[in-house]
């Protein structure tokens, strides 16, 4: 469970455990998911009248493809999460603030989902490669390199090719 109850937390802060499921409802299709849900710990605890404050970590496995051969590449992904939870109306400076996740002040419970889903993308990387030294599709054929050449012609080094169209037309 990702929600807690505003009224107890009031008084008893909360040990969270919990995994957000890869098919849960909070994804968007464009996300690059966790393979197996994120594991969120942490302790989430009243920090003054409508507020609320969680400390703690997300662990996961991203899973997305290599930027230039397509394969795909599972990355280990963990991360400290704090974050400050206000119910609106409050202080206007942290409505502006991006690090505060506001809450409706009629709600009666504190979703943590949306939030990690959004801690967990800002913390999977950006561009994976397979290995360091991948060597990419062959842009012609399409032939994963990493396998060994293919059978294209070597690409002409460009300020080769201008001369060689003007040869070309000279005929
Ligand atoms: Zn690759
Ligand atoms: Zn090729």
């Amino acid at each position: 469970m990702l929600s807690f109850d505003l009224r107890t937390l009031e008084s008893n802060a909360a040990r969270v455990d919990a995994v957000l499921a890869t098919s849960d409802g909070v994804w968007l299709d464009s996300d690059v998911k966790p393979t197996e849900g994120v594991h969120v710990t942490g302790r989430l605890s009243a920090a003054g009248p409508g507020r609320f404050y969680f400390s703690g970590q997300l662990a996961g496995t991203s899973r997305d493809s290599c930027r230039r051969c397509l394969v795909e590449v599972d990355t280990n992904v963990s991360d400290d999460v704090h974050l400050l939870f206000a119910e609106s109306g409050g202080d206007a400076d942290e409505v502006e603030d991006p690090d505060v996740f506001l809450i409706d002040a009629r709600e009666y419970h504190l979703d943590l989902r949306p939030a990690m889903r959004e801690q967990w993308l800002l913390a999977v990387p950006a561009l994976v490669t397979c290995r360091e030294d991948c060597k990419g599709l062959c842009v012609n054929c399409g032939a994963d390199l990493n396998l060994g050449a293919c059978t294209c012609a070597p690409t002409l080094d460009p300020r080769w090719s201008a001369l060689r169209s003007l040869d070309e037309s000279a005929r």
